[in-house]
């Protein structure tokens, strides 16, 4: 990736000009999931003050509490100085712009792009908590952040590489 930050002062972003690592699952189970889920990691390396650093395989898991089809997932890396809640908003106007409905709760969905980590932080607001409070339970959510980085920590949960063994019996393929 050769795209430069944008450093001019903007109220969305974190504060100071350090951009911090973050972490968003993606996940598509309506239409041609898989180039929903490559068009969105594309989608998301344009937006304004973010660079991605990193995209996980492709990952196909039947659905776990939701309807519909397989699940295509990936989970990317990004670096951005926009803030926690900058980047929901531009993740959930994504979401949009492929076409996410919300019938119902836990219904199938064109795109779903959940913010996992951010940085360090614990955020925990109406519209945003993070960690993501279902990551760790999730095959979809633990394998490709773990092909990322094996090593990495969940604030406030530890390893997340310790949450694999309980994970192990969910049905996940790697796509590509
Ligand atoms: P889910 O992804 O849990 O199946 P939705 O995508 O419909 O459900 O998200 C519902 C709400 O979750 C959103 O309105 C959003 O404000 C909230 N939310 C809370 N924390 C997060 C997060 N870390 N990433 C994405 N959405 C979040
Ligand atoms: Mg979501």
């Amino acid at each position: 990736m050769t795209k430069s930050f944008n450093h001019a002062a903007s109220n969305t972003t974190a504060g100071s000009q350090q951009a911090l690592c973050a972490y968003i699952g993606l996940g598509a189970n309506l239409g041609d999931a898989q180039a929903t889920i490559l068009q969105a990691i594309q989608r998301v390396a344009t937006l304004a003050n973010t660079q991605l650093s990193a995209s996980s395989s492709l990952f196909v898991s039947a659905p776990i509490d939701a309807d519909g089809s397989d699940y295509v997932n990936a989970v990317i890396q990004v670096k951005t100085t926009l803030s926690a809640h900058a980047l929901l908003k531009c993740l959930q106007e994504l979401e949009r712009a492929f076409g996410r409905e919300r019938p119902y709760h836990h219904a199938p969905r064109t795109l779903d792009l959940d913010l996992l980590l951010f940085g360090d932080q614990k955020i925990c607001t109406e519209e945003l908590t993070v960690p993501h409070p279902r990551m760790t339970e999730r095959a979809f959510v633990l394998l490709p952040l773990l092909q990322l980085d094996p090593f990495i920590h969940i604030p406030g949960k530890g390893d997340a590489n310790q949450f694999a063994p309980a994970i192990a019996a969910q049905v996940i393929r790697k796509l590509v």
